[in-house]
């Protein structure tokens, strides 16, 4: 700076010099002034137009070249400009970061206006609230129509929200908050709670269910036992046998319920167990053999036919949970009249699988995509017995896609259903490899 001003006072020295030795030389000391003085405004206007066409010049002007405090102040502008080029550099990447930040944000996210007019909003906003870009400018109340939000808008509080269908799909539910922030303007956002509000819907069903399966039995707990404490010792001995024996009957039905939840607990949420060769004939053998024991003459026959001798990568605890569950069921709800095939056979794809096939009364189609929701059951006529959790097939569900399986049903009214488990060939063991490592499931 002081470089420059030195630098100007020397031109300022040499023109003074000059014009005075020029006054001397010409005798006219004025005349000599006025031209001295003339070239100096002429040099200063040069160098004044320099910096004008520079600047308009824009970004893309090289630094004009300059003498004495002209230099010093084209290099300063220069200098000026290019940090403001870099502060606007870093102010796009900001925004660019800010952008990339907003459209990932699984929220939907709307600046409003003072008027409510959208201002501006983020990728989810199209798809959670349904507005395009040629909504902007347009009042939010006019695009989300739904008298809830509309009273919402007009009183928001910071901590209020409010629940909505979404405008653009109505099976999606949105939680709404809107925020005052600056001068005033707001901030909507919209929360996506359609899995939540699923899942306190099934919470609750699922405590609804359990209690309402745990109230019959002991509804006939309790009634039995006032009938005993109320004069049990002047009843006859067989009367007395059967209400004990109910009250038996009763105690197993809660007993296996409360088995069949800790088991899908452990299944649903439990730590991975480790998986050993499991000898998949053999388990159906003894399976099967029980079946036809308990209860027999009663029953349909369980019939087993093994096409394969290969054995299965899993926990034998689950696979025996989830076998004994189909084999059950097929014996359960046929007639004695009725057959039951247990087929473990070998796929083309190299897999393996188990068919539990019977020629019961089938079930009906409707009901066939949840059969394996929790408590899912289905009243059908003619049924040997009714007296299920409704857990049984969720269990099974659960064991199979721990074991990579899948479970395939087919039934025909009257004329009999078929339960098949599908496992990859990951999974299985031929029998000379039934030496294999364990691994966690
Ligand atoms: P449950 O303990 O009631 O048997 P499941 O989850 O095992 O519960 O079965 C759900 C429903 O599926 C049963 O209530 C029954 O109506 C139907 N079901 C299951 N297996 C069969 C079958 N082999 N034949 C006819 N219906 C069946």
């Amino acid at each position: 700076m002081l470089r420059a001003w030195a630098s100007e006072f020397f031109t300022i020295f040499w023109v003074v010099l000059v014009t005075v030795i020029a006054g001397r030389i010409i005798d006219d000391f004025g005349f000599a002034m006025w031209i001295g003085t003339a070239l100096y405004l002429v040099h200063h206007l040069v160098h004044a137009n320099r910096l004008y066409v520079w600047m308009r010049g824009g970004r893309s002007g090289r630094i004009p070249a300059g003498t004495g405090i002209w230099e010093e102040i084209y290099y300063l502008i220069h200098k000026l400009r290019r940090r403001n080029k870099r502060r606007k550099k870093q102010l796009i990447r900001m925004l660019e970061q800010f952008r990339t930040a907003t459209s990932a944000l699984p929220d939907a996210t709307v600046v409003l206006g003072a008027r409510d007019e959208i201002d501006w909003f983020n990728e989810s906003a199209c798809r959670l609230l349904g507005l395009r870009k040629s909504d902007l400018g347009q009042n939010i109340g006019n695009l989300v129509r739904y008298p809830k939000f509309a009273e919402h808008l007009k009183h928001s509080r910071h901590s209020a929200t409010v629940s909505i269908p979404s405008p653009a799909d109505e099976a999606l539910q949105l939680e709404i908050r809107i925020v005052p922030y600056g001068e005033d303007s707001r901030l909507l956002i919209a929360q996506d709670v359609t899995q939540l509000r699923f899942m306190e819907r099934v919470r609750s069903d699922f405590v609804a269910n359990v209690s309402h399966e745990l109230r019959t039995p002991l509804t006939v707990l309790r009634g039995y036992m006032e009938t005993l404490t109320e004069g049990g010792q002047d009843l006859p001995a067989s009367s007395y046998k059967k209400m004990v024996q109910r009250m038996v009957e009763q105690t197993s039905r809660m007993q296996s319920l409360v088995d069949n939840l800790l088991s899908l607990t452990r299944l649903e949420s439990g730590p991975p167990k480790p998986a050993t060769v499991v000898q998949v004939p053999l388990l159906l053998d003894r399976l099967c053999k029980e079946a036809n024991l308990v209860e027999a003459p009663e029953h349909a026959p369980v019939r087993l036919v093994l096409d394969s001798q290969v054995s299965l990568l899993g926990n034998e605890t689950d696979l025996h949970s989830a076998f004994a569950n189909l084999i059950s069921n097929a014996v359960k709800y046929s007639r004695p009249s009725d057959t039951v095939t247990v087929r473990w056979s070998q796929e083309e794809a190299g897999g393996v699988r188990l068919d539990v096939e019977d020629t019961g009364p089938g079930i009906p189609k409707e009901h066939l995509p949840r059969l394996t929701e929790r408590f899912y059951r289905v009243e059908i006529e003619g049924c040997r017995s009714k007296s299920g959790t409704g857990l049984g097939l969720a269990i099974v569900k659960h064991v199979m896609s721990r074991h990579d399986a899948e479970l395939f049903i087919a039934s025909e009214l009257g004329r009999g259903s078929r339960f098949t488990c599908v496992f990859p060939p990951s999974r299985v063991v031929a029998g000379s490899d039934a030496s294999r490592p364990n691994f966690p499931m």
